[in-house]
């Protein structure tokens, strides 16, 4: 199954009735991309950059994150890389910054919220990535954005500290699509408004379903009730994607569901452009996808759609792809 993998590695990924997807990967530092690249990765559709504020006692300098950033982008070689500004809070902690404890952490002050708050430390990573964008295809994505108001605010701010660098003279790409995050119920709901905004989504489920379910991701006592395949999820991923779709924007996926071989089949149906995953996931979804009819995935995912449980809805693609 290896070999057959690997035969793969350069060619794209493409369904047996000839529908054309990307499989981008999930990157945590630049020392991963040769991961991606020798698993064919089509781009980076999550950098998460927590990783560079993390272990260590003091943020990370502007001229730090530029050179994370320039890494990766040069390392994809124009291939698109979409960077999430800072995603802390939560499960992720920066005891540097000496944040008061909070009784629900997810549900707390953390991403964007607290860049918004923290406006200097985010816009010391603006500036890095804008200084960065002209060595690649960068796109810039605001993590757990849960309204309206806060994304105005962040691309308001990201406009401003371009204008601030032509000003210095500096050189920045005039081609940086701006994105955001679908992880919050609220976010999703609203995706139509979000799709005239914004430049693309990205969903991310392992937020989406915790906040949906009510089931926090950690808790192993509810973790029965953390769903992928609930239709509740899936009516939410549809509403998204086919908001963007309306706006001729597009929808990517950067949960663990996007690598999923019960997941994939119904998100190809529903329209899904841009798969991202960890690296050693591509292969194989790449392969599962050579066989998969995107016509014949429509008609699934519109059955999918009108069950009721998680459980009807493995069975179902199970039936359908002969698991
Ligand atoms: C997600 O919530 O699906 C996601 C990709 O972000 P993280 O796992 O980093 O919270
Ligand atoms: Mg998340």
């Amino acid at each position: 199954q290896k070999a057959e993998w690997a035969k793969l590695v350069d060619e794209k990924s493409v369904t047996r009735d000839g529908h054309h997807v990307e499989l981008a990967a999930n990157i945590g530092t630049p020392a991963d991309l040769e991961g991606v690249r020798n698993n064919g990765g089509e781009g980076v559709g999550l950098y998460r950059t927590e990783f560079l504020y993390m272990g260590r006692n003091e943020l990370p300098t502007e001229e730090e994150q530029f050179e994370s950033y320039k890494a990766v982008l040069e390392g994809m070689d124009g291939k698109p890389v979409v960077v999430r500004t800072l995603d802390i809070g939560g499960d992720k902690e920066l005891p540097y910054l000496d944040l008061p404890h909070e009784m629900n952490p997810f549900l707390g002050f953390r991403a964007i919220r607290l860049c918004l708050e923290e406006q200097d430390l985010f816009e010391v990573q603006l500036r890095a990535l804008l200084r960065a964008s002209v060595y690649g295809n960068l796109k810039i994505m605001f993590p757990m954005i849960s309204n309206l108001v806060e994304f105005r605010k962040a691309k308001g701010i990201l406009l401003d500290v371009k204008e601030q660098l032509i000003q210095e003279g500096v050189n920045v790409s005039d081609d940086i699509e701006v994105g955001i995050m679908v992880e919050i119920p609220s976010t999703a709901v609203l995706a139509d408004q979000f799709a005239k905004e914004v430049d693309f989504f990205s969903i991310g489920t392992n937020d989406l379903i915790q906040y949906t379910m009510a089931a926090d991701r950690m808790n192993e006592r509810v973790s029965y009730l953390y769903q992928p395949y609930n239709p509740a999820i899936l009516r939410l991923i549809k509403m998204v994607i086919d908001a963007s779709h309306k706006e001729g924007k597009w929808t990517g996926m950067c949960g663990e569901m996007a690598g999923d071989e019960i997941a994939i089949p119904i998100l190809l149906g529903l329209g899904l452009d841009e798969f991202s995953m960890s690296a050693t996931s591509i292969l194989p979804a790449r392969t599962q996808l050579k066989n998969l009819s995107k016509s014949d995935m429509e008609t699934l995912a519109q059955e999918v759609l009108t069950l009721s449980t998680n459980e009807e809805v493995i069975s179902t693609v199970e039936k359908a792809i002969k698991l």
